[in-house]
């Protein structure tokens, strides 16, 4: 559930951004396909959706090119903000501006990599003060489970949290230390009698390489995480899920292989999700050349064959969601070591580009838009029980966006809006780009107000609310 009170500081009616008005397309996705549409907007929520040509009285109209389509704002589950505690990697200003220009309106930001984690209620209201100014759309929050605070989860399960964080292999950061196979069990436990989920890193350190230097080529560093590391996790993610009745989320699938056991888990009635990235799904390791360690993150990007069966998984719906797992920094730690890719910072910054960078390979497939958008809206929105985001529906938040589905989009990682210009991405040309966002009614990102070779223009100052998974 939402929690309106949440959002203190946050002025809800002043003209003219909640006056009605109506935003016409000729292909909305409501309901799991395109239709036209016109969607009615009043006091930031959707009135109703009518006909495209359907009069309606004392109200603005946006009509939305054909070239167009009109989607729901994204939903991102999966996301670093960094903030506070390492900001200089990313914050809550840079990282929602950055969200709203690819379409998303709604992040879950991760329990890690800012300071302090999000393992206590305490953290959780350092990290939602950290927020509240600067978020330029609505903001939920992860929590940690780690060795040191199991049997201490329900405190943060009341202060609002969608659910539990932990690594099975080393997270990277010493402040958030991994779970054995016993404490998995233990977490899975606790946040099943919490009616919590248990969100998990899946690699298993026994069949990990060992840390430290492994020179400039990426093979050394795919040989190091290699795809029996993943499935020996995910196995024991599902047998501890199946055991504890929890409910229990994959992330950032890498292995393709292991679909048909998480297929089979399904099947048996486990309550279990998965996601996968963009990264996973539109770069293979044999193009990533020596030394470019912005592709590196854990688990890794592996080779062509195992990307085409993660594209069956999108296709026959076994994977749920695809999220950006935005886990910046500053160049140096990145680029440590001289592109070493044993040394340099595991994680790829991709946020503003995911919808563009997964249809680009999509359409390549033949694989159509409505089987993608699921898995950027209503499948994210699930995985971490958010209600009101990635819908297109009467009463629902007007969390809306554009994508011109034939825009060419040349990747330059200075122009991006995350805050450190390194990412995978550089230097791709995509076809597909966000043009215009609103949320709740208001026009948050517009690319066509910067003219020709400016920076796209935001409107007005922050407005992003603080979600929580808990009513007062
Ligand atoms: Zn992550």
């Amino acid at each position: 559930m939402l929690n309106p009170s949440l959002s203190e500081g946050v002025s809800v009616a002043s003209k003219p951004d909640l006056e009605r008005r109506v935003i016409r397309a000729g292909r909305t996705y409501v309901d799991g396909s395109f239709e036209s549409a016109a969607v009615v907007i009043e006091g930031g929520r959707i009135a109703d959706i009518v006909g495209l040509r359907d009069r309606v009285s004392n109200a603005k109209s946006v009509l939305v090119p054909d070239d167009a389509v009109l989607l729901p704002g994204l939903v991102d589950s999966h996301v670093h903000v960094n903030e506070p505690g390492r900001t200089e990697w990313e914050g809550f200003r840079s990282a929602t501006l950055a969200a709203a220009a690819g379409g998303v309106t709604t992040i879950v930001d991760m329990p890690l990599n800012s300071l302090p984690p999000t393992t206590t209620a305490d953290a959780l209201a350092i990290k939602r003060a950290a927020a509240a100014a600067s978020a330029y759309i609505d903001v939920g929050f992860w929590g940690g489970a780690v060795p040191d605070n199991l049997g201490a989860l329900a405190p943060v399960h009341e202060a609002g949290v969608y659910g539990f964080k932990c690594f099975l292999s080393p997270s990277g950061v010493d402040e958030f230390p991994h779970l054995d196979r016993t404490q998995l069990l233990t977490a899975m436990e606790e946040v099943a009698a919490l009616g919590s989920r248990l969100i998990v890193h899946a690699e298993d350190p026994a069949l990990l390489g060992q840390d430290g230097a492994l020179g400039r080529g990426y093979d050394a560093f795919l040989a190091s995480r290699p795809p029996a590391s993943e499935a020996s996790a995910i196995n024991a993610v599902i047998d501890a899920a199946r055991r504890t009745g929890a409910r229990a989320h994959i992330l950032h699938l890498s292995d393709a292989r292991s679909l048909p056991a998480i297929r089979a888990a399904k099947a048996e009635g486990v309550a279990l999700t998965v996601e996968t990235c963009p990264h996973y799904l539109t770069i293979v390791a044999e193009d990533i050349p020596d030394g470019a360690s912005e592709f590196k993150c854990c688990p890794p990007i592996r080779e062509s064959g195992n990307q085409d069966l993660l594209w069956e998984g999108i296709v026959d719906g076994t994977i749920d969601a695809i999220v950006s797992d935005h886990s910046p920094s500053t160049v140096d730690p990145k680029r440590s070591g001289g592109g070493d890719f044993g040394l340099a910072w595991g994680g790829i910054a991709g946020l503003q580009v995911g919808l563009s960078a997964v249809w680009t390979e999509a359409r390549g497939r033949g694989i159509p838009l409505e089987t993608l958008l699921p898995l950027f809206t209503t499948g994210p929105a699930s995985v971490a029980g958010l209600t009101g985001a990635g819908v297109i529906e009467t009463g629902a938040p007007a969390h809306l966006t554009v994508f011109g589905v034939d825009d060419p989009f040349l990747i330059e990682a200075a122009r991006l809006l995350h805050k450190n210009p390194i990412t995978a991405y550089d230097h791709r040309v995509l076809t597909g780009k966000i043009r215009r966002t609103w949320l709740r009614g208001r026009s948050i990102y517009n690319v066509t107000e910067g003219g020709a070779g400016e920076a796209p223009r935001f409107r007005g100052k922050p407005r992003g609310r603080l979600l929580s998974a808990v009513a007062d």
